[in-house]
């Protein structure tokens, strides 16, 4: 029989609280859900949609009596949520969070958490570029990684609940250091998002003339780095201002590599150009056969009988790799 909680309370409700929330119950994690977030119109719609049991604007309210609480704000709320909470937090309780970096998470939570609370830092490697309470759907998880990285004196059976917890709702877990874990996302997550937002910017700063080329003939590639560029800004900004260091680090031998390829294209050597995209479509496949993507014709993009000449389509891609 999996794990299963008293209560579970959700700090904050965009996608991937409200996957959480819709993912727990379907698999009966938790006998009460308990949703806060800051603004009234969000909780309003949170209860709307019906993901939880208990809806407060009061986070301490919702996590008091909780055997599981798990963050699920953007990184930069995390010291005033948790100001707001640490008093409230139950002996025996788990503190999680599912943010997008975790040295930065343990360096704020870990001064502020109470005695006999286990704080085992999260982060579901799964997402869409969509946000809040609407855009969350129960499959997110299934089949993607959820990395998990508790300090040392955190007790194993809490990480095993935790652990039990993200499985029931479908993902593979990991558990490593946090400071790995930002530097093996800065390069599979940070920088290819750093990419994205500054090739679609180079193309917002070009005269509209050919702007409106590159719309056109966006499916050529550009299209693709679009979907990464549109997501959340706010979330984004937290993610480059706390993984600075390893991003910086990653960034470092991404520019080496760039001036590589660069030399290749000036010197017209085509054995060396060749020789690196053989090697990267390698990568591909491997991606492909670990089922971390799909094998489908552009990219599994739904396509209509008669395609539509005017505009860009933008398709949401449950889990297509926008995982922050
Ligand atoms: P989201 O859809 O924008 O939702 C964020 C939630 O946090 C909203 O309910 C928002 O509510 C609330 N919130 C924002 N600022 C707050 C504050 N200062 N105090 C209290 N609540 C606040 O974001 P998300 O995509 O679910 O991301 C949430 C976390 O998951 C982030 O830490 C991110 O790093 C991590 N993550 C995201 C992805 C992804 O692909 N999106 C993947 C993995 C992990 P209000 O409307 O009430 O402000």
């Amino acid at each position: 029989m999996s794990v299963k909680f008293r209560k579970l309370a959700l700090i904050g409700i965009g996608l991937i609280g409200s996957s959480i929330a819709l993912a727990a119950r379907r698999q009966g994690l938790a006998d009460v859900i308990a949703i806060s977030t800051r603004k009234a119109e969000t909780l309003e719609e949170a209860r709307e949609l019906g993901l939880g049991d208990l809806y407060t604007l009061d986070a301490a309210e919702a996590v008091r009596g909780a055997d599981l609480v798990i963050l699920c704000t953007p990184v930069g709320a995390y010291e005033s949520v948790m100001q707001a909470i640490a008093s409230s937090l139950a002996p025996g309780a788990i503190l999680s969070d599912v943010g997008s970096v975790k040295q930065h998470v343990v360096n704020v939570l870990a001064p502020l958490v109470p005695a006999g609370v286990s704080l085992i830092p999260g982060h579901p490697i799964a997402g869409t570029e969509h946000s809040g309470p609407s855009a969350g759907f129960a499959e997110l998880f299934a089949g993607r990684w959820c990395v998990l990285t508790p300090g040392p004196e955190v007790a194993s059976t809490q990480v095993d609940k935790l652990v039990q917890f993200w499985e029931a709702m479908g993902s593979h877990v990991e558990t490593m250091e946090a400071s790995h874990h930002d530097m093996v996302l800065a390069i599979t997550s940070h920088i290819p998002h750093l990419v994205a937002y500054n090739i679609v910017g180079t193309v917002a700063d070009l005269e509209a003339a050919t702007q409106s080329e590159v719309i056109k003939f966006s499916a050529s590639g550009f299209r693709d780095f679009t979907r990464i560029a549109a997501s959340d800004p706010v979330m984004w900004r937290d993610i480059f201002l706390t993984n600075r260091d390893a991003v910086l680090e990653m960034l470092g031998r991404f520019s080496e590599d760039l001036s590589a390829l660069q030399r290749s294209v000036r010197m017209g050597d085509g054995p060396a150009l060749e020789a690196m995209f053989t090697r990267t479509r390698a990568i591909r496949r491997s991606i492909i056969s670990a089922g971390q993507e799909t094998a489908a014709a552009d990219f599994g993009r739904p396509h209509e009988a008669t395609p539509t000449p005017t505009a860009p389509v933008f398709v949401r891609e449950h889990g297509g790799g926008d995982d922050a």
